[in-house]
């Protein structure tokens, strides 16, 4: 499986960061090796002074899909979850200066921590709100309604280039908010009321 995620896909995230919105969807990938299962703690690489959380919506792709119309895109997934685009915005912004691929700031070990996975149809997906807390206080709140590229037009695009196969995970992007984690901290993300993620920092 691969792990397929999305930049700047709300406009108050690419404010913060001061980076212009996009024409087409910004993507780059992590590994098999970036995903930590539900449930895991996740701990600090020695590597970064500077690990940044990013809540995301993630879509669960269910079967293999290559030039995917839009139209059809939502027969390709039937789970949502949250999960977390850890980043060590250090190593990022050095990469970033250089005009460098962003790799090591993005794609390390256990970088994409995932919650656990809901059907689609359980909710009003399409405009749902998913929150992270950190030690209980909110620091993120996202809507599908103010993304950028929907997952249908995510899916459609990507899969014109890359062929998606069943359990690849696509990580939507995150809203505003994104900030600084250190050792003790906890993180929550829920879908309207009900928590899928719970993740300790080590
Ligand atoms: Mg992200």
């Amino acid at each position: 499986m691969k792990i397929i995620c999305i930049g700047r896909n709300y406009a108050d995230h690419a404010k913060e960061m001061n980076a212009p919105l996009p024409e087409a969807p910004v993507f780059f990938m992590k590994p098999d090796t970036a995903l930590l299962l539900a449930g895991s703690p996740f701990y600090i690489p020695d590597f970064t002074s500077d690990l940044h959380y990013e809540c995301e919506l993630v879509i669960k792709i269910k079967k293999v899909g290559k030039n995917i119309q839009e139209k059809f895109a939502a027969d390709y997934y039937d789970e949502i979850g949250l999960g977390i685009d850890f980043t060590a915005r250090d190593l990022q912004a050095k990469c970033k200066e250089k005009g460098l691929p962003w790799e090591i700031g993005k794609s390390f070990d256990n970088s994409a921590p995932l919650g656990k996975f809901i059907p689609k149809n359980s909710i009003d997906w399409k405009s749902l709100v998913f929150t992270l807390k950190k030690n209980g206080e909110l620091v993120q709140t996202g809507k599908t309604t103010d993304m950028i590229f929907h997952p249908d037009q995510l899916i459609s695009y990507v899969s014109k280039f890359i062929t998606l196969k069943t359990g690849d995970l696509i990580f939507t992007g995150t809203p505003a908010g994104v900030g600084p984690v250190a050792i003790g901290d906890q993180l929550e993300a829920s879908i309207g009321e009900e928590k899928l993620l719970d993740l300790q920092i080590k």
